[in-house]
């Protein structure tokens, strides 16, 4: 492996992250200056990273971790998601490996959330988190048939509890006649996302040092390991690769992830009269049926819609304005179509935020090389993933023994893709078909 490595694609930090901009302004942490050293180095401040650093100081109370975070907490990708904790498995192609091994891999998704909830408590974050469950809806007959169906099946035979939801009993829940059946599952935890990042970031450990707005432009692995930053040098001998899809600049996962951005649009809180006119009282999350062609939906705490759909292959992360600025015009023309007796609502902020999938659906996860591990590639479900892959990762990195860690590399590790190109035309290829194939459940 070259010893050294220049690190080009960083993450945009944009600031148009509905969750985050709706919450008082925070002091980020103050960036990486000069030249420093720690006994363990966590790159990426998401739920993985956050996870590892909280680990390794608790596994080693007298040792310091530094975590370099290219942007703000609340901020990046783990802020901008659509705010679901989820404890089962999608039934999406993609994640047939995960189907495979639902029992383990429910068992790491609930252990997340129990180390969520647990620190949620105790560091009084407040981030709405709620246990509301979610709806797994179909728009069509067909998608019911071949999509909600099995889905059932498939909890039956795991024993898990759920409900079908027939369309009137829908409508009065969701405040909207678009669907046409769905699955209710009790288990899923809604949450700001952003406000829940935020807090974990601003509750960690005394030993751990946590450096915001620095991006990390250069790694060297001769003596230990060192990573720059336009100011600032952190040299340490062990290192935990968290910044998802931007790890595999890092030289271990070079052709195994796919990026992916994802468009998400928030509205302005309903007014009261607004609230009336909905007539619905309870937040809830909905996720579709087929999550390529199907719109991920919520309504909140504080009587804000959620609209989050659009996907595509972005293997550069990188997103123009014009792009996002047509994404929250075809968001406001969805939102509008499914509610209709609400015109004037508009929406508080689009975005974009960037997920990394491996083609078989395994998370890159582990050691990767003497004193290096990696936790990231959540294949788009990092809430759960990310905390439990950061948390166990810190304690291999220890050597310390914990079941868990069987479970989660019983998941596989990434399959090789083909170049670059290949895959670009590939997955767009496949996403198109997927989106058109499906395009009624939207
Ligand atoms: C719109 C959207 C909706 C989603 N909805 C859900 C959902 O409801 N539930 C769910 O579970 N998941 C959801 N996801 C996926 C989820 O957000 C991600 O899987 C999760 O954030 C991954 O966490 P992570 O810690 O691995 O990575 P990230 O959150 O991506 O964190 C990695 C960090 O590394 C940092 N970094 C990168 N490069 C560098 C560098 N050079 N130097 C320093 N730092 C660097 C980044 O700034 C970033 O903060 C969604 C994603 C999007 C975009």
């Amino acid at each position: 492996m070259t010893k050294t490595l220049k690190i080009g694609r960083l993450p945009q930090n944009d600031l148009t992250n509905a969750w985050d901009t709706i919450l008082p302004p925070r002091q980020a942490n103050r960036p990486l200056g000069g030249n420093t050293r720690a006994d363990w180095l966590v790159v990426g401040a998401g739920y993985a990273g956050l996870a590892a650093a909280r680990r390794l100081a608790h596994n080693r109370p007298d040792e310091q971790v530094i975590v370099v975070e290219a942007g703000q907490c609340g901020e990046n990708a783990s802020g901008r998601n659509s705010g679901f904790a989820i404890d089962l498995p999608h039934t999406t192609s993609s994640n047939l490996d995960e189907l495979s091994s639902a029992h383990r891999y429910m068992g790491l998704a609930r252990a997340a959330i129990a180390e969520l909830d647990s620190l949620i408590r105790q560091h009084e974050i407040t981030c709405d988190w709620s246990k509301d469950g979610k709806y797994h809806a179909a728009v069509t007959e067909e998608g019911t048939r071949t999509m909600l169906q099995p889905f059932a099946k498939e909890l039956e035979a795991l024993k898990e509890p759920f409900r079908w939801v027939e369309r009137e009993e829908l409508a009065a829940k969701l405040g909207t006649s678009h669907f046409q059946k769905a699955v209710y599952t009790p288990g899923c935890v809604l949450m700001n996302p952003a406000a829940l990042i935020r807090g974990l970031a601003e509750s960690l450990p005394e030993n751990v040092t946590l450096y915001e707005n620095s991006p990390i432009t250069q790694i060297s692995y001769a003596n230990g390991i060192t990573v720059e930053t336009i100011d600032g040098s952190v040299a340490a001998p062990r290192i935990v690769l968290a910044a998802n899809g931007f790890s595999d600049q890092f030289g271990f996962a070079e052709n195994k992830f796919v990026h992916l951005a994802l468009a998400a649009s928030l509205t302005r809180p309903l007014t009261l009269e607004e609230q009336r006119d909905y007539g619905v009282e309870k937040p809830w999350g909905l996720t579709p049926a087929n999550g390529f062609g199907g719109i991920t939906m919520r309504y909140t705490n504080d009587h804000r819609l959620l609209i989050r759909q659009d996907i595509r292959v972005a293997m550069g992360q990188k997103f123009s304005p014009l792009k996002t600025a047509k994404i929250a015009q075809q968001h406001k023309r969805l939102f509008d179509a499914r509610f209709p007796t609400l015109p004037a609502v508009t929406m508080e902020n689009s975005w974009i935020g960037y997920i990394c999938m491996s083609r078989n659906g395994a998370p890159m996860f582990g050691p990767v090389a003497p004193n290096i591990w990696m936790a990231t590639c959540q294949n788009g479900i990092g809430v759960t993933k990310g905390t439990i892959g950061g948390l166990l990762a810190a304690d291999m990195a220890c050597g310390r023994d914990n079941p868990l860690i069987a479970d989660l590399q019983n998941l596989g590790t990434p399959s090789t893709l083909p170049p670059r190109a290949l895959v670009e035309v590939g997955a767009r290829a496949t996403i198109g078909w997927e989106v058109w194939k499906n395009r009624r459940e939207a």
